[in-house]
């Protein structure tokens, strides 16, 4: 068996890779459970060093890797350089401050002495997606290495070049043999590795559908799990925001990696006083948005990943649409000739109820929803399963405070959009998942948070 990596912009072939067999697994999984009974042992200076020395590799090979990703997944080569240079903040940001989150920290009690001491909890299984498929990976690496922690690799199946190139990364950084492994499987070969002793705890950025059923298997097993799963995020835009900047960066905040990200806005939630004026100006920004070829440096929309993604988000549209209230403003069809292309879509006039409002769109595709007052905006932005990210737009701070704590969501930003950032954790609540990653609260999801007590 194989699995091929194919360029969504061309359809075409790239590269095949075999199945690793069962010996070949097997043999994977104790050289990472051996190598991390020896990293949890090393001195956290060591450890930062091979952090920092990965950011430079990274660096290093920065054109390589973003041409990987491009021609695998389709991302605009710009944002696919971003990406390395992402992920290489961030194992800066780890090596920096890893020592401090990780130090023990002494408790009074009626001991003599009492302490909280953070110990690494073994071999982590990491089952990741396509969408970032450097960031992904290295977001949750970093503070794991950091932690003693041993990555293992599932990587989604269309992207086996970039899995096996963090691999060889981590590897070319130093890295002891086995410590960082990609596995190159098929999807119904994770349950038994959930299962194995050997793997301590699991992480999963993903569908919601795959996050139940993996979180079903590691709860069977009893081990812990962090869980990034889809989201519908709303983009709440009052009627006393400056409307030009919050159209502006609203075309950012849906349409960057071609509309496949967990926390792109996909509800754009408008008090109506404004809406027309929101509409008109963010249509224009979104019709400037340059469609084509995703290597060319000014290019803003590639293919999206692979064909069944686009031919479902399609669907989707065309159920939105359906109703005969909707407005299609823009896009709504797929673009004819090689590559799984999808124009920019605007859908105006989207209510609850809607495939747009209802399900998350992961594309392309942006719903514009009209809210009567500020209420209703929070209430229409609640009203989804997902609890993810939001981003709110108005003047008034005061209010805009208020609000923050009226949304459910994992993170609310006010006049910007929702994006990662390694200093501040990440992480939903409802169907987007649970647990967090990144800042000091991601360090600490895969440790053992020990008490040492001494009488
Ligand atoms: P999936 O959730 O199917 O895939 C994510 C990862 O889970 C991949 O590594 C995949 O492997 C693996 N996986 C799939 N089935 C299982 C299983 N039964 N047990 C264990 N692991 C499994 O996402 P898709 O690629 O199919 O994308 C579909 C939708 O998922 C998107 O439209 C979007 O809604 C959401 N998504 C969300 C992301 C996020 O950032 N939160 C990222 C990507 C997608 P394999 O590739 O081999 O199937």
């Amino acid at each position: 068996m194989a699995i091929t990596s194919v360029n969504p912009a061309t359809e075409q072939t790239i590269a095949t890779f075999e199945i690793d067999t069962p010996e070949q697994v097997e043999h994977k999984l104790e050289a990472a459970a051996r190598a991390q009974r020896e990293w949890r042992r090393t001195d956290i200076a060591d450890r930062t060093a091979l952090l920092t020395r990965i950011a430079e590799v990274l660096r290093e090979g920065k054109e390589e890797y973003a041409q990987v990703i491009t021609a695998e997944m389709g991302k605009p080569i710009a944002e696919s350089r971003a990406e390395i240079e992402k992920c290489a903040v961030t194992l800066d940001y780890y090596a920096e401050h890893a020592p401090k989150f990780l130090a023990n920290e002494r408790v009074a009690s009626n001991a003599s002495e009492s302490a909280i001491v953070f110990d690494p909890l073994g071999v982590v299984l990491a089952i990741m997606p396509w969408n970032y498929p450097f960031w992904q990976f290295f977001r949750f690496a970093a503070p794991a290495l950091a932690a003693g922690n041993a990555p293992l690799l599932k990587h989604a199946n269309n992207v086996p070049q970039s899995a096996l190139a963090v691999e060889d990364i981590v590897r070319r950084a130093g890295a002891p043999e086995g410590l960082c492994t990609t596995l190159i499987i098929d999807a119904k070969d994770v349950a038994a590795l959930i299962d194995d002793d050997r793997v301590a705890a699991v992480t999963l950025t993903g569908s919601t559908q795959v996050g139940r059923i993996v979180a079903s298997q590691a709860g069977k097993a009893l081990k812990k799990q962090v869980l990034e799963l889809g989201g519908s995020d709303p983009f709440i835009v009052l009627a006393d925001a400056d409307i030009q900047e919050a159209a502006k960066v609203a075309v950012k905040a849906r349409f960057t990696n071609v509309g496949q990200s967990c926390v792109n806005a996909k509800r754009f939630i408008v008090q109506e006083s404004v809406a027309d004026e929101f509409v008109a100006a963010f249509v224009d920004h979104v019709s400037a948005l340059k469609v084509g070829d995703p290597t060319e440096d000014d290019t803003n929309i590639g293919p999206m990943a692979r064909g069944n993604l686009r031919d479902e988000l399609h669907q989707q549209v065309l159920r939105t649409l359906e109703n005969g209230r909707t407005v299609l403003k823009l896009g709504g069809a797929p673009l004819d000739g090689p590559g799984f292309y999808y124009p920019p879509t605007v859908i105006d006039q989207v209510e609850p109820g809607d495939t747009a409002f209802d399900e998350e769109t992961f594309g392309p595709v942006a719903a514009i929803i009209r809210a009567r007052d500020v209420d209703h905006a929070i209430e229409l932005a609640n009203d989804t399963e997902y609890g993810l990210g939001a981003a709110l737009w108005t003047q008034d701070l005061d209010l805009a405070r208020r609000l923050t704590r009226q949304i459910d969501a994992g993170a609310v930003f006010v006049n910007g959009m929702v994006a990662s950032d390694a200093r501040l954790p990440f992480g939903g609540i409802k169907a987007s998942g649970y647990g967090r990653e990144l800042g000091d609260y991601g360090l600490r999801e895969f440790v053992n948070i020990k008490t040492v007590w001494i009488g």
